[in-house]
């Protein structure tokens, strides 16, 4: 095989990601599976998002009572991981795509 190093991409996965930027859910899934194989965690699961849309969302809908002040002064300052929205959300029982969009799944394919 030696022309490995030259191949060229033309089978979806994570080499087309990587260098063809293509972004289908085979190449997404390829390398979500690679990054997840090498990191201990998943990175969406450290990333602090942003607590905006979910404290706006509470406060529109009347349930900013269900948290007290220092939480979410904490939400706001520092923001929430998607694993604490999940929790959130299920206690409120709202999907966290009802709050941040379909953004919501995005966060772990961004580079
Ligand atoms: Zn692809």
């Amino acid at each position: 095989m030696a022309n490995r190093t030259k191949k060229e991409y033309t089978e979806h996965g994570m080499g087309m990601y990587r260098y063809r930027r293509c972004r289908c859910e085979v190449c997404c899934e390829a390398m979500y599976h690679f990054r997840k194989k090498y990191r201990k965690t998943s990175d969406n699961y450290n990333k602090m998002i942003d607590a905006t849309p979910l404290l706006n969302w509470l406060r529109e809908n009347g349930q900013i009572t269900q948290i007290d002040g220092s939480t979410a002064r904490k939400w706001a300052e520092r923001g929430l991981s998607v694993y604490s929205i999940d929790k959130v959300c299920i206690r409120l029982g709202v999907h966290p795509v009802e709050i941040y969009g379909n953004q919501f799944y995005q966060g772990c394919f961004s580079d």
